[in-house]
């Protein structure tokens, strides 16, 4: 559907930036530790298939998904390295699917496991399957007291391989490492009564971005690296302090072209509501881009764009498909000037992490706001 690209508003993906942060965090990584590309949510609104097939280039061993579908989408563009899917499943028609496709589900219980056994049929090859242990985020997993049980249950159902053990942080980018800390204790207690009984699997895993950039005594056989692939920082204090900072390059750039420019009188109001009066004669351009494309309505009066390398004040509510600049203080502007939201131009940088800050969410959700409709580039 990319016949127009640059045309309206688009997502710009560097993937030399991409391979570069992959390298970047392998050279964190022991050389036999695998590093699996958490690819979830069409690579955090970067497009999945282009990122997975630079990241495996790059140094990536490993992909994760957090839906069937988009594990599916992966090996319909001939993508053959190990897909982990992270999300947990239990109908019948989710683990034929993930049988064919060969994606290495998640198994979270039991009785989940067992579902997927008695949903095998023998002609099936034996399905390597991924148990995880709940140390304290309390979203997915088995209690990790009760690992030994849930191994040796998986391990007698006929039609599963436990491929791994893993768990997942709840506070790893957080300042306070307490709970972090704690969360490994717990993991580190259940690897050594599975090694104990003898039946530890060959891969353990608990790293997230923030966790692979702390310390290597969190990679154990295998990282699950999203945010930071990307080219962002977990929280401030990653970026901030020398002694963690990796050179990490933002990967995408989000834009978009002016399609009207007017002069407004003193005292007049911009866009729904009229939350912005100008107080003086102002120049207003609208530019083709609003909250259907991910640029979050909250934002309003609140952001500012580049132009040429300036920074511009957004007025105004953001609105659907559309959103206003006051470009008084720029020379001459014309419909079809190119507008930076995201990214860099001349010497000014905006970042996910910038928006995310002012209206109180994380860099994730603004990067998987990015919707379908603006058209992916790479650059
Ligand atoms: N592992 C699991 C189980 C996840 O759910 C996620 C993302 O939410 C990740 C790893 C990657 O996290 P991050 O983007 O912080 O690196």
């Amino acid at each position: 559907l990319d016949i127009l690209p640059r045309q309206r508003a688009w997502v710009e993906v560097d993937l030399e930036a991409l391979a570069h942060n992959v390298r970047q965090i392998r050279g964190l990584l022991a050389a036999q530790t695998d590093l699996l590309a958490v690819v979830k949510a069409d690579a955090y609104g970067h497009g999945s298939i282009g990122v997975a097939q630079t990241a495996l280039q790059a140094g990536a061993t490993w992909l994760g998904v957090a839906t069937v579908m988009e594990g599916i989408e992966l090996r319909r563009a001939g993508i053959n390295a190990p897909i982990l899917l992270l999300g947990s499943v239990h109908t019948p028609a989710e683990i034929q699917a993930i049988a064919q496709w060969q994606i290495q589900p998640t198994l979270c219980s039991p009785k989940q496991a067992l579902i997927f056994s008695e949903t095998l049929s023998s002609g099936d090859r034996a399905l390597s399957v991924h148990l995880k242990l709940d140390t304290g985020m309390a979203r997915l997993g088995a209690p990790w007291t009760e690992a030994v049980e849930f191994v040796q249950w998986v391990q007698r159902l006929p039609h599963l391989t436990v491929a791994s053990v893993y768990s997942h942080f709840a506070t790893a980018d957080e300042v306070d490492q307490t709970l972090l800390w704690q969360q490994k204790h717990c993991f580190d207690q259940a690897i050594a009564a599975l090694r104990a009984q003898g039946i530890c699997p060959p891969c353990l895993h608990l790293a997230n971005s923030a966790a692979t950039l702390l310390d290597s005594h969190l990679h154990y056989d295998m990282v699950r690296v999203g945010l930071a692939l990307y080219g962002l920082y977990p929280a401030p204090h990653f970026r901030d302090n020398p002694d963690r900072s990796l050179d990490l390059r933002p990967v995408l750039q989000v834009k978009a072209r002016v399609t009207q420019v007017k002069t407004i009188q003193a005292g007049m109001g911009v866009s729904y509501g009229h939350r912005f009066i100008a107080r003086q004669e102002t120049r207003v351009a609208t530019v083709g881009i609003g909250y259907a494309d991910g640029v979050p309505r909250l934002l309003s009066n609140q952001m500012q764009v580049l132009v040429r390398g300036q920074a511009v004040p957004q007025i105004g509510s953001v609105t659907m498909d559309q959103l206003m600049l006051d470009v008084s203080g720029l020379d001459l502007v014309e419909p079809g000037e190119v507008v930076t939201l995201l990214g860099q131009s001349g010497n000014i940088r905006l970042g996910a992490e910038d928006w995310a800050m002012a209206i109180g969410t994380i860099s994730w959700e603004i990067l998987c706001g990015f919707k379908h409709r603006l058209p992916r580039v790479a650059v």
